[in-house]
């Protein structure tokens, strides 16, 4: 498989489709996960384009990286979380859906179950919620 430029997540990084906007800078962008698997369920991307890990660019990884923290953080203080989980799928046998490389970021509370993967599509009004809180923590 080659890098399909028409991916969502590359609409999205040309603005030609919404997202609900957490943090941009030249390297990367984070923002709410439309089928979140917890409240406050955060996506990262590099904008330099890559299927995966697994063909990306070792230089995007600092960068990227440096945002998943600074959003990591964010999320459990604006969300009130006990823990972060960090995930990231490598192909379809792996649960990857959209094919632009990207870190999830999930909000945990003790005792409280993730949701399913690519679930249910949630409230435009409760992203914009939840991102309030997290930029309010950024
Ligand atoms: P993955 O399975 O790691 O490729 O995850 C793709 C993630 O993108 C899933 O968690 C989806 O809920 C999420 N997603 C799909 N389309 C959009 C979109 N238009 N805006 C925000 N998140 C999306």
């Amino acid at each position: 498989m080659s890098y399909d430029p028409n991916n969502i997540f590359a609409k999205i990084l040309r603005g030609e489709l919404p997202c609900v906007k957490l943090y941009e800078d030249d390297h990367t962008l984070a923002f709410m996960d439309i089928m979140p698997q917890a409240e406050g369920h955060v996506l990262v991307l590099p904008k330099a384009p890559s299927e995966s890990l697994l063909d990306a660019d070792p230089a995007v990884f600092g960068p990227l990286f440096a945002t998943v923290q600074r959003l990591a953080k964010a999320v459990k203080d604006g969300m009130g979380a006990d823990g972060i989980t960090v995930t990231q799928f490598n192909g379809p046998a792996a649960g990857q859906t959209v094919f632009h490389l990207h870190v999830h970021i999930i909000p945990r509370w003790e005792g409280v179950a993730l949701r399913r993967h690519s679930g249910t599509m949630e409230n435009a009004d409760v992203l914009k919620a939840n991102a309030a809180k997290i930029m309010a923590a950024l």
